[in-house]
């Protein structure tokens, strides 16, 4: 963490922000703003938060509910959502809080006395060397009062309008779409019912230049642009509870799968707080166009059903705090954004939809929040670019690219993986009946691992994700993959740390150069020639890209992993690039150079198979996504990479020096 900059400040650093000072939103809404986000859910304030980062970009949050949810709806945190939300600054908040899903044992029916069930095995949940955080659970509440609280305490210092109900959306038909252009006009209307006591019908307009269909599984916006989820109909009812109960069942405190012999599957999750669990409960289909609500299925229903399945073993429900019974289906829309096929090359788009809006997935393999606010991580950081004039309004596209074939992927292995869970167990006494094998669905369940860990995405090349060319000198940082953070030691203060820890959610893009062979000192470094060029060439991208009267990495962000100890380093002998000067009295700042911890190990060299003769340039995504590895002399490419999507504050011709 960083601070004092700009002159020393009193207090608690975390404060900063300072919501004191914040002007107190006022009532109505805004008549005009850059970027209207309908729905405070996950994906929501995931995206919210991230725009709020940027106080010259105005944005409205709007939602039907009259405050925070307080209660219920997903838990499950994969290990890579937790890697971002260490980049939005709170992953220590949510571990010291959540449960720890370390291990999750699977249960099946007695070969004896199929009514009973038995262990039928326990395994660690995660593998290791995945993530350096853990898979755990949390009250999706609790997520969402982070996400408030990282926009609270944001430069925009944020909050989201209540009681206000999206009723419709239309685009101006003749609005200027041009891919290129990124005109100041705000193309979008938004209309708005209110719905909180004394303003009930009163209805508000709102004018945006985008909007965010972030409302869940019957999206307004999605319908405004003429989308549809498209798949399995919502055919499948779930139980959900969450209850305080004594039971004799062992492994109440594990995740724990429960397949019996004729009562049904059930998924327990410990929950945070040490008392607490969640059931999960397979109930019956539906009928192609029953709603689950037709039913009128109880709580009663739901913990007898638990205990059933739980026999030879009790459940006595002393408390229930959350239930509820809900339909889902795997569906998917054609598209994420309101660009008609065959017009990206000359439209941008205007609209988007994200999370449950354009893709839903059943609670089994715990997808459904995680896409969604990964989803909100990425249009947030491109809308934020566009907006800013950093970036061409083409790399917008790239968000239904990537983030929809993606959904097309998770939805494909949720079908598989819900199939497996529901399918009964195969009974050993007739070996020809139909079921599944329980020690396959535990296989099954290890080798998915890095799809449930929300390690396995790659994007596949595009304006912002280079071709894998030079891949062989940074094996271990896959191109289209997630910035795979390994441990390094800061050289300034020796402080051991994790490198991916340096990339916050700020929007900027990180170039993290690993050095070469020679010492950085020595003329004939390859580091140190790279550190000359971003310095002093026009063709420079941190200095095209870099406004004048701005801190030198405020939109590239260069990062150096040396190869020798921090001990055997001296800071003067090091390219200045790399102890930059900044803020208004020019401090230099120490925390840009890492080096390998050859202490205590594992060399982060050796561990993302990097050339240690030619080194290599890792280029990182405002989003943790790798974009490129180059040669550390690959200069030209460097500048051609960023050329192509980035706005030049100043051309090669007027630099200057
Ligand atoms: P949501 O979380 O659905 O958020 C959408 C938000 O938009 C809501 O706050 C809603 O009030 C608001 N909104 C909707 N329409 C409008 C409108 N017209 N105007 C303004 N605001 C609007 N997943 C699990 O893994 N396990 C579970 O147990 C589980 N339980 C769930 C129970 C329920 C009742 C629901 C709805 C979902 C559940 N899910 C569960 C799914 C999981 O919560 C979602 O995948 C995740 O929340 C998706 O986030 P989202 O932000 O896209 O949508």
């Amino acid at each position: 963490m960083q601070f004092h900059l700009d002159g020393v400040r009193l207090g608690d650093p975390a404060t900063f922000g300072d919501p004191e000072k914040r002007e107190p939103q006022r009532d109505g809404l805004p008549r005009e703003v850059d970027v209207l986000i309908v729905g405070s859910g996950p994906t929501g304030l995931t995206l919210a938060a991230q725009l709020a980062a940027f106080p010259d970009i105005t944005t409205a949050l709007v939602e039907q509910k009259a405050g925070p949810l307080l209660l219920g709806q997903a838990d499950g945190i994969a290990c890579r959502t937790v890697e971002m939300f260490e980049a939005y600054g709170f992953s220590e908040r949510v571990l010291k809080e959540s449960y720890w899903v370390n291990e999750t044992t699977f249960w099946k029916p007695s070969d004896g006395e199929r009514a009973k069930i038995v262990r039928s095995g326990r395994i660690q949940d995660t593998e290791d060397g995945l993530s350096e955080f853990p898979h755990v659970i949390l009250n999706q509440a609790r997520v969402h009062d982070f996400f408030l609280d990282v926009m609270r305490r944001s430069p925009s210092h944020a909050e989201p309008y209540y009681s206000r109900r999206l009723i419709d959306l239309t685009i101006e038909p003749n609005a200027a779409y041009d891919v290129e252009s990124d005109d100041r006009e705000y193309p979008i209307t938004a209309k708005l019912e209110r719905i909180d006591a004394g303003y009930e019908g009163h209805v508000e307009t709102i004018k945006a230049r985008y909007a965010v269909g972030c409302e869940g599984a019957r999206s307004v916006v999605r319908q405004s642009i003429g989308r549809k989820l498209q798949g399995d109909s919502a055919n499948q009812a779930w139980g959900v509870m969450d209850v305080l109960a004594v039971t004799d069942f062992p492994d109440i405190r594990l995740k724990t799968a429960i397949h019996s012999a004729n009562e049904g599957n059930l998924l327990i999750i410990p929950r945070e707080g040490g008392y607490l669990v969640r059931f999960y409960i397979e109930l019956d289909e539906l009928k192609s166009s029953e709603r689950v609500a037709e039913r009128n299925i109880t709580i009663d229903r739901l913990i007898a059903a638990a205990q059933r399945i739980l026999e030879p073993y009790t459940l006595d429900v002393k408390e229930v705090a959350w239930w509820s019974v809900y339909e889902i289906g795997q569906r998917l829309c054609e598209r994420f954004d309101d660009v008609p096929d065959g017009e990206t090359g000359r439209r941008r788009p205007l609209v988007f939809i994200a999370g449950d809006a354009c893709h839903t997935h059943s609670p089994k393999a715990g997808q459904g929040m995680n896409v969604s606010m990964a989803d909100g991580f990425s249009l947030g950081w491109k809308l934020a670019a566009v907006l800013r004039r950093r970036c061409s309004p083409r790399i917008l596209h790239t968000y239904s690219e990537e983030r929809r074939a993606l959904a097309a992927e998770l939805i494909a292995f949720d079908r598989d993986f819900a199939e497996m869970f529901s399918t009964p167990p195969k009974d050993p006494s007739k070996p020809n009946s139909r079921g599944v094998d329980p020690a396959e669905f535990q296989k099954y369940f290890v080798k998915q691992g890095r799809f449930t860990a929300g390690t396995a995405v790659r994007y596949r090349s595009s304006i912002i994700t280079a071709e894998p060319d030079h891949q062989h000198l940074a094996a271990g940082f896959e191109i289209g993959t997630r910035f795979d953070s390994a441990p390094v030691i800061r050289f300034a203060d020796a402080k051991p740390m994790h490198l991916g820890h340096t990339i916050k959610a700020d929007g900027r893009w990180r170039l993290v150069a690993f050095s070469d062979s020679e010492n950085p000192a020595s003329p004939r470094s390859r580091l140190r020639v790279l550190c000359d060029f971003l310095a002093q060439s026009p063709d420079s991208p941190i200095r095209r890209y870099t406004p004048i009267d701005a801190d030198v990495d405020s939109v590239i962000d260069l990062r150096a992993v040396l190869q020798q100890s921090h001990r055997d380093v001296d800071a003067v002998s090091l390219p200045p690039v790399l102890l930059p000067q900044k803020g208004r009295y020019g401090l230099h700042d120490y925390e840009k150079v890492f080096c390998p911890d050859l202490a205590h190990g594992p060399n982060i060299f050796d561990e993302r198979g990097i050339d240690r003769t030619n080194g290599a340039i890792v280029v990182v995504r405002p989003d943790q996504f790798v974009a490129n590895v180059l040669p550390l002399d690959a200069t030209e490419k460097l500048s051609a990479f960023f050329g192509a999507f980035m706005i030049a504050e100043r051309s090669p011709a007027n630099t200057g020096s």
